[in-house]
Parts: structure tokens; C-alpha cells; sequence
């Protein structure tokens, strides 16, 4: 009896050893492929990856599910970028696009890589109306092997949806074959055919969970570059083509005050991701969610403003919305509070702006939150930063260029940080701000506002 005992604790403590190390591994993978969230328990992040490869939805780690975690796979399609490539702006506004190739895998004839990338771009441009053209220099799409990535050496690739800018990256270190019949293996990976993959990205679409589908994260043996019917399915959607006419994006049912006429927006406010509003003289809209299905609802807008938010004036100069969803509004030298919620104005408002932000000038164009207590206030060629919590609130290097955010601006008609951006609007075209100066999304920018924001 003690013998069997001792057996029966050995092999207890072997198996649950064994599972902390399976579990290790595992965790790092589901979150970095977007699997595991901050509100996802393993069980159920193990059941969405399995669900995606076409394994039984068990939600454990088995033998099966491990062995797929090893496949070289495609990088893209983090949850949060999911989230992101659905929202507007996730196709692409022209059909002539154009591709650069930044650099080259080592070993392998640059005429060779030059090749599969163009038949992959063919698979595509053969079942829509899109037209790839490689050149040199600027172009829509840049194409690298910059990838070089330590802790997952299977990840094949990625590529950016269109409201990032399409680009596309492939493992620096992997071993790539160009020639287009030769199928991947742990060692090789076929270049042409992971290309079809990440332009699929590249032109709005989303990871599949057909393993058929060339839009399966996971670059297993025998697949090939053919475009599955569903794949073509949710390119035709995404772009509004038939089989018998021309492709074009959908159009709305627009009122005469359409917002698609606007010349400018005077403030753009959002409570969530689902929820934004857009103001032009003394009326606004609401700006629904850009979801699968497309349900854009335009049609109770616009609103007057007054009307909605009660006590405030006709017109207003801008607006943002603060840390606790509190709505603020300023026009000339004053500014209105409304709690979330509210449509009447929070008890003490209006109040002169130098009051409630001491150290912020009267008639400003724009206001920006950054959600960490910090607010910046926009007039004319200038900007100030507004910390809520310190003495002075507006620190003595203000006012600075507003050029210091994009040397292209030189002022503004609205400001947003949305969805962990930050959007600046003159007239009716947007930039994006890039932290980093990446020269190849600054040209992307500006965009026309009424294409990206307002599905016109
Ligand atoms: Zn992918």
C-alpha cells in the first residue's frame, strides 16, 4: 500500500510538472496571437485558438493543440487589432495600388522574390477589381524582411489592415523557397503563398477559421495560393462587388444636410469605441460602429445640438470628453460640463475658461484628451498642455508649435484620441499622429475625413 502510494505521488507530481511547463509555453503564444486578454481564463483562450485551427473546442492543452502551436503561423490578427481593422478606414478608398519591396531574404535571387510576390498579388487582382503595380520609392504597400522575432521563430509573417497603412513584413530569418509548388515545412516556408495570406491583411481581410482558407493563420503543409470561396466571399463584400458591376464602396442613404457635404467639422467626441459624435455649426451626428455588417444608422441625423445638450449655445468652438466621460464644451471665452449621461448643464457651468483651465486662451479650435490627465488645448498655429493635478496646470514652455506634432499642420479644426490614437482634422481631410515619425504611414496621411470617418 505505501508502494503504491509513493508510485501514485510520483507520477502526480511528474504530470502536474509537466503541465506548468506546457502551460508556460503555451501561455506567452495565446497572448501574443491575441488569444489570451486580461479578461480571458486559459480555458478559454486555449478553446479560441482551437476553435481558429480546427481542433475540438476541449479548452486543454493536449498533445494535438501543442503540436499546432509549433506551425509556422502569421503574427497579425492580435484581438486588439481585430477590433481596430474592423473600424473605419479598414479598405482601402482606391484600386490602383501600388507596392515597394524594402529589402530581400538573404540566399535567396531578388529576381525570384520579386516574382512570387507579384503572382501573389495576382491571386488577389484576379477576383476583384484591384491593380498592383510595383515601384520604387513611395508606394501604398512597403514589403520587408525586417521580422526577426526571438521568442516565436515560427511566426512566418505579418501584415497591417488598410487603416494601418497595408504593409507587409516576412521572417528575416526563416528560410524562404520561391519556388511556387514547393510546400512548407518546419525548415522552408513558401514565400508566394504566405504572400497571398498577408495581402489578404493587407486589403482589410481578417484570419478564417476555414482550414481551407488561405486566411488561416497557420501555414501547414499542402497548403496552397488558392483563394477559398469564402475568402473571395469577404473581399466582394468588404468592397461592394457583384458579379456583374463595377466594385465601389457602399453607399448610404444620406439626407440632404448630409454629413458627407460637410466642408469642416468643428469638434469630434467619443464615449467608447461604438460611439462618436461629430459637430458642424449647430448640428451633429452620431457615427455608429463600422461592425461586419456595416450598420452605419445615419438616418436620425443630424440633431441640433442645442436640443440634445441643454443651455448650451447654437454653435460651438470644440469639445472633448474627459477621464470620467464628462463632456466638455467651449465656445469664445466660455465653457459648459455635462456629467455622463446628463443633458443638463453640471451645477456651476458655464464657467469662463480661465477659470476652470487656468492658463488656457479664449476661442479655441480644438481640444484633445489623452486620458492620462493631461489636455491639450489648440488655437491658431499654437497648442497648450493641461495637467489636471499639478501647479501651474499649464507649465511655462506653452504656448509651443503646433508643428511639433506633424510639420504639415499648421492649425486644426478638431482633435480625437480614439481607440489609442490621436486624430488631428483640418477641412475635411485627417492626419494620424505617429510618435514615431514613420515616414512610410505619414504619407498615408492626410486622408479625406468623409471616405474613413463617415463612410461617404
Ligand atoms: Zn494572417
Amino acid at each position: 500500500m505505501q508502494h503504491f502510494c509513493i508510485f501514485f505521488f510520483i507520477l502526480f507530481t511528474v504530470q502536474a510538472a509537466q503541465n506548468i511547463e506546457t502551460v508556460n509555453k503555451a501561455v506567452p503564444y495565446l497572448k501574443q496571437f491575441g488569444y489570451m486578454t486580461a479578461n480571458t481564463t486559459l480555458s478559454e483562450a486555449v478553446s479560441s485558438f482551437q476553435k481558429q485551427a480546427g481542433l475540438s473546442q476541449t479548452g486543454e492543452l493536449n498533445e494535438a493543440t501543442i503540436k499546432m502551436m509549433s506551425v509556422p503561423r502569421c503574427g497579425s490578427g492580435k484581438q486588439e487589432e481585430i477590433l481596430r481593422g474592423v473600424y473605419q478606414g479598414s479598405r482601402w478608398a482606391i484600386r490602383n495600388l501600388t507596392y515597394n519591396i524594402t529589402d530581400y531574404p538573404k540566399k535567396l535571387e531578388v529576381g525570384k522574390v520579386n516574382e512570387a510576390i507579384r503572382l501573389a498579388f495576382n491571386q488577389w487582382a484576379r477576383i476583384s477589381d484591384f491593380t498592383f503595380t510595383k515601384v520604387n520609392g513611395d508606394a501604398h504597400i512597403s514589403i520587408g524582411f525586417k521580422l526577426h522575432p526571438k521568442t516565436f521563430p515560427n511566426l512566418a509573417g505579418t501584415a497591417k489592415y488598410p487603416v494601418f497603412g497595408g504593409d507587409i513584413e516576412f521572417n528575416g530569418d526563416s528560410k524562404w523557397s520561391t519556388d511556387i509548388v514547393t510546400p512548407h515545412s518546419e525548415h522552408i516556408l513558401n514565400l508566394f503563398q504566405i504572400a497571398v495570406h498577408e495581402i489578404g491583411h493587407s486589403l482589410g481581410l481578417l484570419h478564417s477559421s476555414y482550414p481551407d482558407s488561405i486566411m488561416t493563420p497557420f501555414f501547414t503543409q499542402g497548403v496552397n495560393g488558392h483563394i477559398h470561396p469564402s475568402d473571395r466571399r469577404k473581399l466582394r463584400k468588404l468592397y461592394n462587388i457583384s458579379n456583374t458591376s463595377k466594385s465601389d464602396l457602399p453607399k448610404r442613404n444620406y439626407t440632404m444636410e448630409s454629413v458627407c457635404n460637410l466642408t469642416k467639422i468643428d469638434a469630434i467626441i467619443a464615449y467608447s469605441e461604438t460611439l462618436v459624435y461629430v459637430f458642424n455649426e449647430d448640428k451633429y451626428w452620431m457615427l455608429s460602429a463600422w461592425t461586419d455588417d456595416i450598420t452605419f444608422d445615419m438616418a436620425a441625423y443630424p440633431k441640433k445640438i442645442s436640443d440634445t445638450w441643454k443651455g448650451l449655445p447654437a454653435t460651438i468652438d470644440s469639445a472633448f470628453v474627459g477621464v470620467d466621460n464628462a463632456t466638455y464644451f467651449f465656445k469664445g471665452s466660455q465653457c459648459w460640463k455635462f456629467l455622463y449621461g446628463e443633458n443638463t448643464v453640471a451645477a456651476g457651468f458655464p464657467k469662463s475658461i480661465g477659470d476652470e483651465f487656468p492658463g488656457i486662451p479664449n476661442d479655441i479650435d480644438a481640444v484633445l484628451d489623452t486620458q492620462e490627465n493631461k489636455t491639450y488645448f489648440f488655437k491658431g498655429s499654437k497648442y497648450w498642455g493641461f495637467m489636471i493635478n499639478e501647479i501651474p496646470e499649464v507649465n511655462e514652455d506653452y504656448p509651443k508649435s503646433i508643428s511639433l506634432w506633424n510639420h504639415e499642420l499648421t492649425a486644426i479644426d478638431a482633435a480625437i484620441y480614439f481607440m489609442s490614437e490621436i486624430y488631428f482634422f483640418k477641412d475635411m481631410d485627417y492626419y494620424r499622429y505617429e510618435e514615431k515619425h514613420n515616414t512610410a504611414l505619414i504619407r498615408k496621411f492626410p486622408r479625406p475625413t468623409a471616405l474613413w470617418w463617415f463612410n461617404c
